[in-house]
């Protein structure tokens, strides 16, 4: 399809990553994280966001791409405009209204018979076949659903809590952060979106245009 990348669209390059230092800082009653020099653009509904850049469009200067990193603000895009995390064009099928979506063990948590939540972002009908030969993560346990709708839930988030002489240390890796869970907002540096999905139905293998690859529907 055009504008296809190997590439995924969420996936990092070099030179996009930032190390930017963050601290704690006292803000109303409680110490929270923040950037050393902050922007208004770090925060998103109170919790401090990662930062990293947005060269995809500038092959001169984005470097070779990190297959195992997800840039964090085109991960956003994807959830918010209902792109596809591989070619990021739109991944609602318009014959049907229902949004194909790729998932894997590692990043799905089921919440009822036909939700759960995710930080995946959908995947297009076109990229599937894509994605189902060439990710190898994919490839072990993948399945397949098409949903009715979805909703921002919340963020997978690193937590820091204040160590010594006051410097964030590293509590807890890729936890889910509700939006309504405002306790836990302060010590969050939020790396991706997670979005709650509604009217899961698993897609049948044979279903699948081209599908080689062992797919494994996920049990509720
Ligand atoms: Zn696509």
């Amino acid at each position: 399809m055009n504008g296809y990348s190997i590439v995924p669209y969420t996936i990092a390059y070099a030179n996009e990553l930032v190390d930017d230092p963050i601290r704690f800082e006292r803000h109303a009653y409680e110490l929270r994280l923040t950037y050393h020099k902050p922007r208004r653009s770090d925060w998103v509904h109170g919790i401090l966001r990662a930062r990293v850049r947005d060269l995809r469009d500038r092959p001169a200067l984005r470097g070779s791409e990190r297959m195992r990193k997800l840039n964090t603000r085109r991960q956003w895009r994807c959830m918010n405009k209902r792109w596809c995390q591989v070619c990021g064009g739109p991944a609602t099928d318009p014959a049907t209204g229902l949004i194909p979506w790729a998932l894997t063990k590692t990043v799905f948590e089921r919440t009822g018979p036909d939700s759960g939540r995710t930080n995946a972002p959908p995947t297009c009908w076109g990229c599937i076949p894509k994605a189902l030969t060439e990710c190898h993560q994919l490839q072990k346990h993948f399945a397949i659903y098409t949903v009715t709708g979805f909703e921002s839930a919340g963020v997978l988030a690193d937590t820091y809590k204040s160590g010594d002489f006051g410097l964030p240390t590293l509590s807890r890796k890729n936890v889910f952060i509700a939006w309504d869970a405002h306790r836990y907002h302060a010590s969050a540096l939020a790396v991706a979106q997670m979005v709650e999905l509604h009217g899961m139905r698993p897609v049948p293998v044979e279903a699948i245009p081209h599908a080689q690859a062992p797919v494994h529907v996920l049990s509720p």
